[in-house]
């Protein structure tokens, strides 16, 4: 009895920070990491595979009292930080329902404000319902701005000058008031009234450090307040990974970097890993964690082996028949029940990859948790997918692809995430490659305007065009049979085989044949002077010399063009519009 409640314990909850590119992610993960490290009284930080963790008598000697303030008992042990800082749809931090991640750092240069990239991880961060709060960064280069690194942020900020002040509540407010049109509140950190209606934002400098100690606050804050039930995890229970990384490590082979945010893990239990095609099942061969920093320096060995990781806790395993394994795969500890775990493992890998619809894009990305990121986006589009898998682009990506062209075209399409361009691609196949979800959906897009376009437009050749010509006088090179006569193009194109009409409807011949300089043209362009042949009529009797004639439209080309005007030009439209009223004399309903 007494086991099992000591059993039952809490975890770190687990950190990531993301962001657009050069916002500083890596510079603020490094502060947080420095000031831990700097604390190394209370307990320093703790190395681990992939990520770095911050015990909770650091963060109490980084927060001094400011942890206070919040009047909470902290159960927590500490924050764990996945060292690899990103762009959202990047990271492979998946675990089955959601994000490995348990909250997240939005980090949005201040100066900047939201980019692509901001906006797409808040996409995913909503997708996966991550909490997550804004590190409103670069706040030293606010103009004016004087660092006073030592002293709390918020006097800190009330101590700048009123210029100083005013820059930076505008800058605040333009975040808030982007969020907003996202359909997020948000406030200042110390102005939050409600964390799970508010989003909060902790203005920082990654440079100068100002705004840390607040942000690991309201971070460790917003753990023990909201996601200490989702924190118990059972320490001696079966082990929960996800796969971080796949390495090559020397001497090793293959080997995995794996965040276990659950249970215990140790030397020769049997593992489940998630595998593309099945399940693989093996046995922990060794466990690596970093060597404590006096022991890398005496003995310059980076890893050191351990017997056993308990959660949270990022870890390198060695193990044989992990070849084909990719990023973002769940991990579990199956000693006990082999044939549930990989089940368990197989199902969550069938949540993400798609082999079974019937028409839709293929997609293809790098890890399980980008293709995961990417799917998401691209449903929240309305974009229907056909096949979604790992890897790099396959002959069987192509032909499902191109086997898409007869029912529809525009769906004869690969868009691949943070994978490479195939060395040749096939047939019809439309290969969209990007690192930014939002580039593949937009150049999507384009791509089927363009599609959408040439063939309205391949529609379009096949009508009457619209044409405004007048008969110029002393230019009849011939009266009849045909009648060869020159004219002016006064407005549109004129092509051969399009019936002409006078002003009052009337029919009178149709284009046989354009010749400009002696030469058959197949168009002539407004103010050309051109020679045309009229085969049926006698100029003197049914045309005459300063007569205007107009392209005959038929009523469906009519339609077709009024359809598709924005393929035409201002002047076509003014012409076409002439025509309509013509037709209209003898049919009030022409083309309507
Ligand atoms: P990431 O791409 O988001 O990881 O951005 P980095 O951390 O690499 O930062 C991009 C650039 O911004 C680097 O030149 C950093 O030195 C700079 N930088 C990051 N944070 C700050 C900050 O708070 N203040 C100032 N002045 N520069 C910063």
């Amino acid at each position: 009895m007494f086991y099992e409640v000591s059993a039952r314990m809490l975890r770190q909850p687990i950190v990531t920070i993301l962001g657009h590119v050069d916002h500083g992610k890596t510079s603020l993960l490094d502060k947080i990491r420095g000031s831990g490290v700097a604390a190394k009284e209370a307990g320093g930080i703790t190395q681990a595979i992939g990520a770095s963790i911050l015990p909770l008598a650091t963060l109490k000697a980084i927060c001094g009292a400011l942890l206070d303030a919040l009047k909470l008992k902290l159960t927590i042990p500490g924050l764990l930080f996945i060292d690899t800082p990103g762009h959202a749809a990047f990271t492979n931090l998946r675990k089955r329902g959601g994000n490995l991640a348990d909250i997240a750092v939005l980090v949005v240069d201040v100066n900047e404000g939201f980019m692509p990239q901001t906006l797409e991880s808040i996409e995913i961060l909503k997708n996966y319902k991550t909490p997550f709060v804004i590190a409103a960064n670069k706040i030293d280069l606010v103009e004016r701005w004087f660092s006073h690194k030592d002293k709390p942020l918020l006097q800190n900020l009330s101590e700048q000058d009123m210029t100083t002040i005013r820059a930076f509540e505008t800058k605040m407010y333009a975040l808030v008031g982007k969020l907003s049109e996202l359909g997020l509140q948000s406030e200042r950190f110390d102005r939050v009234e409600d964390y799970t209606k508010q989003v909060a934002i902790v203005p920082v400098s990654a440079k100068t450090g100002e705004g840390v100690p607040e942000l690991l606050m309201v971070l460790t804050g917003l753990a023990q307040k909201f996601l200490e039930e989702h924190l118990k995890v059972d320490a001696h229970g079966q082990a929960k990974g996800t796969v971080l990384e796949v390495k090559e490590e020397k001497g090793l082979g293959k080997v995995l970097d794996v965040i276990i945010y659950d249970g215990t893990l140790k030397v020769n239990d049997t593992i489940v890993i998630g595998g593309l095609e099945k399940p693989i099942v093996t046995k922990v061969r060794a466990l690596f964690v970093p060597a404590p920093l006096a022991e890398m320096r005496e003995k310059k060995t980076k890893f050191q082996s351990v017997r056993e990781v308990a959660a949270a806790m990022g870890v390198r395993i060695s193990a044989t028949g992990i070849e084909d394994v990719v990023a973002g795969v769940p991990l579990l500890g199956a000693d006990a029940n082999l044939e549930e775990a990989q089940q368990y493992v197989q199902k969550e890998i069938a949540e993400v990859l798609i082999t079974t619809a019937s028409e839709g894009v293929v997609i293809k990305a790098d890890t399980l948790g980008s293709l995961e990121a990417l799917s998401k986006l691209l449903q929240d589009k309305n974009i229907s997918i056909k096949r979604a898998s790992v890897g790099l682009i396959a002959k069987k990506d192509l032909s499902d692809a191109e086997a898409n062209f007869e029912k529809n075209p525009l769906q004869t399409v690969i868009l691949g995430f943070n994978i490479p361009l195939p060395a040749e691609a096939a047939g019809n196949v439309k290969v969209i490659t990007s690192d930014v979800i939002y580039r593949l959906i937009e150049e999507y897009d384009a791509w089927q305007q363009e599609q959408k376009k040439r063939v309205e437009l391949s529609k379009m050749e096949h009508l009457v065009r619209p044409a405004k010509i007048q008969l110029l006088s002393g230019y009849v090179f011939r009266q009849s049979n045909p009648a060869v006569v020159g004219i002016e193009v006064l407005a549109g194109t004129l092509k051969p085989n399009t019936p002409l009409m006078k002003k009052d409807g009337k029919e009178v011949a149709v284009v046989k044949k354009i010749q400009q300089e002696q030469e058959s043209v197949s168009e002539a362009k407004k103010t050309s002077r051109v020679a045309i042949a009229l085969p049926g009529v006698i100029v003197g009797r049914q045309l005459k010399e300063g007569d205007t004639l107009y392209s005959m439209i038929p009523e469906e080309h009519f339609r077709t063009y009024k359809e598709f005007k924005e393929y035409l030009t201002t002047d076509e439209k003014e012409l076409l519009k002439e025509i309509a009223i013509i037709m209209r004399e003898k049919n009030p309903v022409w083309g309507v």
